[in-house]
């Protein structure tokens, strides 16, 4: 039996990471255990989201733009460039460069706070200890006062689309091609296919999404989707509702793909094919049966809205336990639970987590939705400022999309804002502090904006709630 530690953390991704900083920032004595093992065999920090996840992704998402920009976008500023080309390896080595950073951050903050980092699979087993295997086989058994699992989540794959790693893959296999593929399959149009299709779309893959679902992105906005929609189309991604995928084969070096949408069956033939059929949670193997934790019906590990488990001191954030599968929000989750492990009264608002699609232009979007609100009966009014009428999106030839901010017909408090649009995530951000402090839509309308700017669009809409925005014609009456 080892030292015992107050918290030990099975997960070093940004809910486990984050923990564990925070904990060891309260004075905690902190582990964290992480069976992540780099190509030298070393403990890998960051989880998904530095290394499969929500950085690659953008670093690639970002080249692919400029590449796209100098290749599409530059002639309307006067400016020529001869071919543009891309080398697909060097792409990829500086996203590798960028993780590999990030990563190594990690551990330099491990060490700086006192984190102590455990190379090993972890498991949670009776009286709330954690049993360590390392990449030998060694086992040990940690002593825990608190135990957090943040265990995570992987891709999900599907029965009739087996990965082979070379013509099908998934998320991860699709931040790693050497080349563009010609003709690119993508099963699913959520938020990780949408990125992926963008980055190789614009490379220029010939892009074709099919997605089971006769609904583009049901869980956004629908105004904001359907504007998402045509937008991301007029770029060239096919995307085909209502086609759910049978069959996929390789067959002389491409994959024949057969879907059935309206009735009828349809075959395509593609280079690759990406799974991106969304995440499940990473639970099998992490506990015992008499350690106390549950799964509930989705596979998740049961909890509280605080975070916690059926077991005593047991805790479970981020991916594995239910919620939106973001980044932010596991490491929210992390800091609060660190906290009231430390006798602090923490607790986390579930209400007012943006979400963000990085296509271009970004999808953002935080609180209720107009088809929600409608469900339940709920009155609301709605302000929109299309970028057409700002200065500033247009100054930069960004001017496809809209703010919509909802707020309470009576109370006037922000109840949403959704946006597509150039820099929807840092400007749904905007509102996302405001809703955080109770906010009205007039207190967003009397607040002063820097002009020019994409974030006017915001003090428009929000205007425009009550009939008063100024540079776009009111559809409603002035009171
Ligand atoms: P993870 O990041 O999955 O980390 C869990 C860690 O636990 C892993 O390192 C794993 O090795 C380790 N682990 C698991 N089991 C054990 C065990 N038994 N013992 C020891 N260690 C174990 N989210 C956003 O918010 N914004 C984005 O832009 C975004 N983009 C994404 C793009 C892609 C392509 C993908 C795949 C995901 C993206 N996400 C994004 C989602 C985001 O990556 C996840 O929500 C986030 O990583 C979840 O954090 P986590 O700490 O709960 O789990
Ligand atoms: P997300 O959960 O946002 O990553 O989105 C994954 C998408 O994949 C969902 O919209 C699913 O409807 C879709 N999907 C799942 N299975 C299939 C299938 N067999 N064919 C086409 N789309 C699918």
């Amino acid at each position: 039996m080892s030292e015992k530690y107050d918290v030990v953390i099975i997960g070093a991704g940004p809910a486990g990471y984050v923990a564990a900083i925070k904990a060891a920032q309260l004075g905690l004595n902190t582990a964290c255990v992480e069976q992540w093992l780099d190509d030298k065999g070393k403990i890998l920090l960051g989880g998904t989201c530095l290394n499969v996840g929500c950085i690659p992704s953008k670093a690639l998402l970002d080249s692919s733009y400029k590449f796209a920009e100098a290749r599409d976008h530059l002639g309307v500023h006067g400016i020529s460039v001869e071919a543009a080309t891309i080398n697909v390896p060097a792409m990829i080595a500086r996203k590798d460069n960028i993780v590999k950073q990030l990563t190594g951050g990690i551990a330099g903050l491990f060490q700086h706070n006192g984190v102590t980092a455990i190379s090993g699979t972890g498991k949670v087993i009776a009286g709330a200890k954690v049993e360590v295997t390392d990449k030998d086989g060694n086992v040990q058994i940690i002593e825990a006062a608190n135990i957090i699992v943040a265990a995570g989540s992987v891709p999900v794959h599907i029965p009739p689309a087996p990965l082979d790693n070379e013509y099908i893959i998934d998320s991860t296999g699709a931040l790693d091609l050497t080349e563009v593929p010609g003709r690119l399959g993508i099963i699913g149009a959520g938020v990780i296919g949408l990125e992926l299709g963008s980055v190789w779309g614009r490379l220029g893959s010939d892009v074709v999404m099919l997605e089971a679902l006769e609904e583009f992105l049901p869980l956004v906005d629908a105004q904001i989707a359907k504007e998402a929609a045509k937008i991301l189309k007029k770029q060239g991604l096919d995307i085909r509702l209502g086609a759910r995928v049978t069959n996929a084969e390789v067959k002389d070096g491409a994959v024949e793909v057969s879907y059935s949408s309206a009735g009828s069956e349809h075959v395509e033939t593609f280079d690759k094919l990406i799974v991106a059929v969304g995440r499940r949670p990473r639970s099998e193997e992490l506990f015992t049966t008499d350690s106390g934790l549950t799964l509930d019906e989705r596979g998740y590990i049961y909890v509280n809205d605080f975070c916690e488990t059926e077991a005593p001191h047991v805790y479970a954030i981020g991916d594995i336990v239910r919620g939106p599968m973001l980044a932010h929000k596991g490491s929210e989750e992390g800091v609060m639970v660190a906290e009231r492990i430390a006798g602090k009264q923490a607790q986390m608002n579930y209400d007012y987590i943006p979400g963000v699609i990085y296509t271009h232009p970004e999808v953002a979007g935080v609180g209720q939705t107009e088809q929600a609100l409608k469900a339940n009966g709920i009155d609301y009014k709605v302000g929109i400022f299309p970028f057409a009428a700002s200065g500033r999106a247009l100054a930069s030839s960004e001017a496809e999309g809209m703010v919509k901010l909802i707020a309470h017909a009576e109370t006037d408090r922000i109840l949403g804002c959704h946006i597509v649009g150039p820099g929807a995530a840092d400007l749904v951000q905007e509102v996302v502090i405001a809703m955080e402090f109770g906010s009205s839509a007039e207190d967003l309308a009397l607040t002063v904006f820097a002009h020019p700017t994409l974030s006017e669009a915001v003090h428009e809409a929000a205007l425009a709630v009550d009939g008063h925005a100024i540079h776009i014609a009111n559809r409603k009456k002035r009171k």
